[in-house]
């Protein structure tokens, strides 16, 4: 069974990881971000340094890396029962970020809605993540030149992503407006999609005829 995902899409300081959290906060759904993944490394290790070498300079981690530590993740996360694939969604944030990784994951995650955080002003994003780069020491905001690159990597290789699914999956939500009034029409796509998750839970048992439905 491929994990039922919901993908937070925007560029770098759109509020994909303030919006993930919260919606993580919600029954049935599980937030995932990479870059928390990555942050978490010892960055001691060769895993880590390998990240940190690449996130220093704005690039993305090599693709195939990325994706095993992912998956590793993930299977971990279901393994201490801290993610329940037949229950929950698993909110993407983060990944996949260019055209290839769309493609290691296709066999492994069912996009059922892209939520695209559109932001028209590029100065607003900088802006964000300067003061997120003091606030929360991330060493991939620590200068104005490696922001503005991570700004084009996104550009380049990441909204591509955009064209490799249906155009009905796709929400877009104008992430300058106020953080609540940007959860609030998160909020009002993934309602439809969690109430006929549950319906279809609870009709499953009748409809297969097991012990227990009848
Ligand atoms: P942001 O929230 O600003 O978009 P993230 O926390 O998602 O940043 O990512 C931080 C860094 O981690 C990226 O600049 C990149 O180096 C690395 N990273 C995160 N996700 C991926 C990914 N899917 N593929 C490659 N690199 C990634």
């Amino acid at each position: 069974m491929k994990y039922r995902s919901i993908l937070l899409f925007g560029a770098p300081g759109s509020g994909k990881g303030t919006q993930g959290k919260i919606i993580g906060t919600i029954p049935g759904f599980f937030h995932n971000a990479t870059g928390d993944i990555f942050r978490s490394l010892d960055l001691q290790s060769e895993t880590g340094r390998k990240f940190w070498d690449y996130a220093s300079r704005g690039e993305l981690v090599p693709d195939e890396f990325t994706i095993s530590l992912w998956r590793q993740y993930i299977q971990g996360m279901e393994m201490v029962n801290q993610f329940h694939p037949n229950s929950e969604f698993v909110v993407l944030d983060g990944i996949p970020r260019n055209l290839k990784q769309a493609e290691l994951l296709s066999d492994t995650i069912e996009v059922e809605k892209v939520i695209y955080l559109r932001c028209a002003d590029l100065n607003k994003m900088v802006e964000r993540l300067r003061r997120r780069a003091l606030r929360e020491n991330r060493i991939d905001d620590a200068s104005d030149e490696v922001i503005r690159h991570r700004l084009e990597v996104y550009e380049r290789e990441t909204r591509p992503v955009l064209d490799y699914y249906p155009k009905e999956k796709i929400v877009r939500v104008d992430a300058t407006m106020s953080q609540i009034r940007v959860l609030s029409e998160v909020v009002k796509t993934l309602v439809p999609l969690k109430e006929s998750l549950d319906e279809n839970r609870n009709r499953a048992p009748i409809d297969s005829g097991t012990p227990a439905a009848r």
